[in-house]
């Protein structure tokens, strides 16, 4: 079988009920605890009303219970409830939070092995909204919910509606002068609550934010993020926000229910009062027991009846929505196996990462999420990929390749190239006639649709994705930073341990980067900004130089500056070029003269094959497309 076969069937839906059932189940050990918390409180609750029973039963004298002791009771079962709640409340958002977490972490995980069509078809800003907004708005119908903060807030101004309808004024002053604990009371503490959870909000917003820019960042970036084999480190980025999330999300949850649970205690306090106040008028005489009930009963029914349930719905139907979207982005897409592949062998081999372990679960499309062993099979040993590279020649053979999305135009159809190892050849042609693509090819971020690109003659597709990463440096001429330290931009891709100070700065060195590097304000920690928009072109075009350095691929693909740049710049990034190409078996479309004679040799693509190949001076004196070419472009390159 050809590893480029289709051989995985679409996946049913990405997230359906049997994966929240599953994702839920890791956490049993805190639902059941949370489960024994909620029947408690409901237990709180359903025995109140018999407790009212009783109350009345002493009121009309007709049971001997001392009415201090039965109040007491009252009391306890107004203090243990909230408790209970609050266990309830953090425990299920904790679990919601963990779970949603991993959903996030699954998602993206699924995005960034997506083939590379999808990146075609898909925008950012849709990938992001998924990843943040649709999975946030999942989240919140849960956590919103849970809390029954909104239901809480519903029943208090049901009841300050009642009572402000209610025509009984001595009901009204116990109501009003119930100390601290009347409705007014708890609309005050939520007032104070709010302002004390403000930084709360604000750093779970901020996390929000942080972990939409790393989506943002991640997939407009798709392609260098591939071409480093960058995609282990975007997922531990990605994880680590996704925790950094969680953790506020947990936080804010906890807030909230605390909250939560204050408004209650309002109440009971405030039920209480109505209790004592309404029972002592009754024995008095000044009230009748009819009145009394039918306020706390009032006060009981409401409480149940307006529990947020319209809100609820509203939510879920919001929610049904956003998993729509989601499952129709990505079920039924196809991944990259190859890639799927090499990744999950290396989170394997980090499971004490923390921002790893989100991605390690493999439920969202059973037990291939990653990989298809079938194809695993059909991959050879890669890990001599590397050094055979360097020695051996590459060959497109015969290659044909249209874009998948639109697959009936042929953008090379039969293209012979050989890149003799160690050797420079200058790819030119009109614009539109395929150079990029054939970048692409070689970075096999697109696979041949026929043909075959080899290496020391074993088809390329027989190499997993991530070891062909370490095979091929890329570099453009508008590279993309990643926006962390300079630092970390030169060793991008790199496995840290495998990566001194001493290397990054030997490589910026090479690469005519050092002296503007250390003169930064924080040298080679100074963060670039996001996509590198901290610094200038030439700058950028240096650092991606040294990071190509530093990666120090066998073979190497340029696609060269037109004009972009002062002359003292392009001066310096030729010169780090120069470096750079040495020894490797280097393709470079050339826009310059200078780079075109000194290739060893030249290949003009046209109509999508190679039209003429030679040395300069022998395409010159074939009179062909290419002397045309230069004649036209001579001043341009001169
Ligand atoms: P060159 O680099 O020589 O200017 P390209 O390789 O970029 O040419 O483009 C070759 C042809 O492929 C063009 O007709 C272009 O419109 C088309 N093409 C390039 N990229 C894509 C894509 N992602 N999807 C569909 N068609 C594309």
């Amino acid at each position: 079988d050809s590893p480029s076969e289709k051989i995985q069937s679409p996946p049913p839906n990405l997230i359906g009920w049997g994966l929240l059932w599953s994702l839920l189940l890791e956490h049993k050990l805190r639902l059941g605890f949370s489960i024994l918390a909620l029947a408690g409180a409901t237990t709180c609750t359903l025995s109140m009303p018999i407790f009212s029973g009783r109350f009345f039963e002493v009121l009309i004298g007709a049971s001997p219970e001392p009415l201090w002791r039965l109040l007491s009771k009252i009391g306890v079962l107004y203090a243990l409830e909230p408790i209970f709640t609050v266990v309830f409340v953090v425990n299920m958002n904790t679990v919601w939070e963990k779970v949603m977490s991993t959903i996030r972490a699954q998602i993206f995980a699924r995005v960034l092995i997506q083939k590379a069509e999808f990146f075609d078809r898909y925008k950012v800003g849709e990938l992001s909204g998924l990843l943040t907004s649709d999975l946030g708005s999942l989240k919140g119908v849960v956590s919103e919910n849970i809390s029954r903060d909104r239901g809480f807030r519903a029943l208090s101004e049901a009841r300050h509606s009642i009572l402000s309808e209610s025509s009984w004024d001595n009901m009204h002053i116990i109501y009003y002068s119930s100390p601290a604990c009347a409705n007014y009371g708890s609309t005050d503490a939520y007032a104070v609550y709010k302002r004390s959870t403000v930084p709360v909000f604000k750093a779970h917003g901020m996390a929000q934010a942080s972990m939409s820019d790393c989506v943002t960042e991640t997939f407009s970036a798709i392609r260098t993020v591939r071409s480093f084999g960058g995609e282990k480190r975007q997922m531990s980025m990605f994880g680590s926000q996704v925790l950094a999330y969680q953790k506020s999300g947990i936080k804010l949850g906890t807030f909230k229910s605390l909250n939560e649970s204050l408004t209650r205690v309002a109440i009971y306090i405030s039920l209480l009062t109505l209790y004592c106040l309404g029972g002592s008028k009754v024995k008095a005489g000044e009230l009748s027991v009819g009145i009394v009930a039918s306020f706390i009963g009032y006060t009981f029914t409401l409480t149940f009846a307006v529990q947020g349930l319209v809100n609820t719905f509203g939510d879920l139907r919001g929610t049904f929505a956003a998993v729509e979207r989601i499952n129709s982005v990505l079920s039924g897409t196809e991944i990259d196996e190859s890639l799927a592949y090499g990744l999950e062998r290396e989170i394997q081999q980090k499971v004490h990462d923390e921002n790893l372990k989100l991605f390690l679960f493999d439920g969202l499309n059973g037990k291939n999420q990653y990989t298809n062993m079938h194809y695993m099979s059909a991959l050879k040993s890669a890990s001599n990929v590397c050094s055979v590279a360097w020695s051996a020649d590459v060959c497109l053979e015969d290659v044909h390749f249209a874009y998948p999305l639109r697959p009936d135009v042929e953008v090379l159809n039969g293209l012979n190239l050989m890149l003799k190892h160690g050797t420079v050849t200058a790819l030119v042609g009109q614009s539109g006639a395929g150079k990029s693509t054939i970048v692409q090819l070689m970075a096999r971020f697109y696979e041949p649709t026929r043909g075959r690109i080899t290496v020391g003659g074993e088809d390329v597709r027989t190499f997993d994705k991530s070891e062909w990463a370490r095979v091929v440096s890329i570099v453009n001429q508008d590279p993309v930073l990643f926006s962390v330290s300079v630092g970390e931009n030169i060793a991008y891709g790199l496995p840290d341990e495998k990566v001194s100070k001493d290397d990054i700065i030997k490589a910026a060195k090479a690469a005519n980067a050092h002296e503007f590097i250390i003169s930064l304000p924080q040298g080679y920690d100074t963060l670039v900004g996001e996509r590198g928009g901290l610094l200038s072109g030439g700058q950028r075009q240096r650092v991606a130089i040294a990071r190509a350095l530093l990666k120090n691929a066998p073979i190497l693909i340029l696609d060269e500056a037109t004009s972009a740049l002062d002359a003292v710049s392009e001066r310096l990034v030729q010169d780090a070029l120069n470096h750079l190409m040495k020894g490797r078996t280097t393709l470079v479309i050339a826009h310059r003269l200078s780079t075109v004679q000194n290739a060893h040799q030249i290949a003009l693509c046209s109509d999508g094959r190679i039209a003429e190949l030679g040395t300069h001076f022998e395409l010159l004196a074939r009179k062909g497309q290419y002397a045309s070419l230069v004649g036209t472009q001579r001043l341009a390159f001169e």
